[in-house]
């Protein structure tokens, strides 16, 4: 790690701390453009849950929150949906409240109870929350998300993310919320769950962007910076902890147990970030030492502040934009036009096993990422899937890629990423473009082995099965 002694964390900060815990992968949503692989199954054979309280007792937890030394701390709990434990999340926020030192944000999608949470001191539990068109109706989000509030609730920020199935509702939806009083902007869609190979964005989505969207949030984002070697800050005041206890500086660093190790030394200096694109959090980029972008000065970032910066920026905007913000978004428009080729993940290399080019349209393969071609799963599990199909027809290329589980579509992939192991195989240019990935869920199955085929369309409509693969399902 590089410390930037020159940076020391500055005073006002010392006695605080910004801690960002992943308490759960459980989620009673299943959108497709989700990166958590939500959805796991209680199973007796499956041992320990996702969860942190299957992990550790709500009153352990406690305890270790006790043992973060500072007196002023930002804590953000995302999952998963955190609110989806009636039992234990209620007295785990209670018990937060009564220590005093904690300002809570949490991220959700409002489909709880807020009665669940009476006599707790709402106004100091923030809600960051996302309407999921694909998995409710806006007359009952927009319902709970005033029962919410009048309940007591703080709501930090309301948001649509700017997925393809999500750019019919964002505009009139995030244009009531707004006219109601509540901070509002629209997330850019990452390339995650279906859309992990996603990288044209169309023209709505980029008006949307330029429209609704929190300029500093989307040029990171959306461009990407690289952001390895900058002096950062965030590591010196923060720690990330995980749902089995596992913690450790935020972004760097070992990960420890604070139940049995205790809590990792934290650097209070800037140190050199290690990874290539910083993760894009509101309160990380904001920890850069040098952001011209955002220019202000290091704070710890609590909701509150994250709100005001949106409402006065949606203020600003009905003045005409600030000059700084119209910059990024020129940026941002600069890098979509040039769009360039996303880097693999993974590459697995079945292609050399083919010899000369299959006579079928289309052809390929699914890969074989663990060796085997079955797979294990619980039923209704998130999986990821990858491959690559090709046409033999030059002119002719593949188009999409369906994925079926026992007869049942669970994904249909029309972006795809480069495969160069298949352009060696073929001495064939055109075929880069030919791999395809997607994490999709399962449906509900029975134990048993089930199939699962990849189809591949080409532009002129002719179809071919990959070669399959199975799934087995334990419970
Ligand atoms: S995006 Fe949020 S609400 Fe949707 S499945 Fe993922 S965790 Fe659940
Ligand atoms: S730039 Fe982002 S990833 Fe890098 S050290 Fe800072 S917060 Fe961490």
């Amino acid at each position: 790690m590089t410390s930037f002694e020159q940076y020391p964390l500055p005073a006002h900060l010392h006695d605080s701390a910004r801690i960002y815990w992943m308490m759960s992968e459980w989620c009673n949503y299943s959108c497709e453009y989700c990166g958590v692989p939500v959805f796991f199954k209680k199973s007796a054979i499956r041992g320990r849950q996702r969860h942190a309280f299957d992990h550790y007792p709500v009153g352990q937890w406690l305890e270790a929150f006790k043992s973060f030394p500072q007196n002023d701390i930002s804590l953000v709990i995302t999952g998963g949906e955190p609110f989806l434990d009636r039992k234990n999340f209620p007295v785990l926020l209670a018990g937060l409240l009564a220590d005093g030192r904690f300002r809570i944000r949490v991220y959700t999608n409002l489909s709880w109870n807020p009665a669940d949470y009476d006599g707790i001191d709402k106004s100091q539990i923030h809600l960051n929350t996302t309407f999921h068109p694909s998995q409710t109706s806006f007359p009952e989000y927009h319902r709970r998300l005033k029962k919410i509030r009048d309940a007591g609730f703080s709501l930090s920020h309301v948001g649509v993310i700017l997925a393809p199935e999500n750019l019919d509702f964002a505009e009139s939806v995030l244009t009531q919320l707004e006219s109601e009083g509540f901070p509002i902007s629209a997330g850019p869609m990452m390339p995650a769950g279906r859309y992990m190979n996603r990288q044209e964005r169309t023209e709505r989505e980029r008006d949307l962007i330029r429209r609704f969207s929190y300029p500093l949030s989307a040029f990171f984002s959306l461009t990407r910076p690289v952001t390895k070697g900058l002096a950062c800050y965030h590591p010196a005041f923060s720690y990330r902890l995980h749902l089995d206890g596992g913690v450790n500086i935020a972004c760097i660093g070992a990960r420890q147990n604070i139940f049995t190790d205790g809590l990792p030394e934290l650097p209070r200096t800037a140190v050199g970030c290690p990874h290539e694109h910083c993760e894009g959090c509101p309160e990380m980029i904001r920890a850069i030492v040098n952001l011209p972008e955002y220019g202000k000065p290091l704070s710890i970032f609590h909701p509150q502040e994250a709100t005001r910066e949106i409402v006065e920026y949606r203020t600003s905007r009905r003045s005409g934009i600030l000059p700084h913000d119209q910059e990024l978004f020129r940026i941002i428009e600069e890098h979509l036009d040039s769009r360039p080729v996303p880097v693999p993940d993974s590459v697995f290399i079945p292609a050399a096993d083919i010899e000369g080019v299959p006579q079928a349209p289309p052809f390929g393969f699914i890969d074989k990422l663990a060796g085997s071609d079955v797979i294990e799963a619980f039923s209704r599990d998130r999986i990821h899937l990858s491959g690559w199909a090709a046409s033999s027809r030059i002119g002719e290329p593949v188009r999409s890629v369906k994925l079926f589980v026992n007869e049942t579509q669970v994904a249909s992939i029309e972006s795809f990423y480069p495969r160069p192991e298949v352009v060696d195989a073929f001495h064939r240019e055109d075929l880069l473009q030919s791999g395809w990935q997607a994490l999709f869920y399962l449906p509900t199955l029975e134990r048993g082995e089930y199939p699962i085929t990849a189809m591949a369309i080409t532009a002129g409509g002719n179809s071919g099965n990959l070669p399959s693969f199975r799934v087995r399902i334990l419970d």
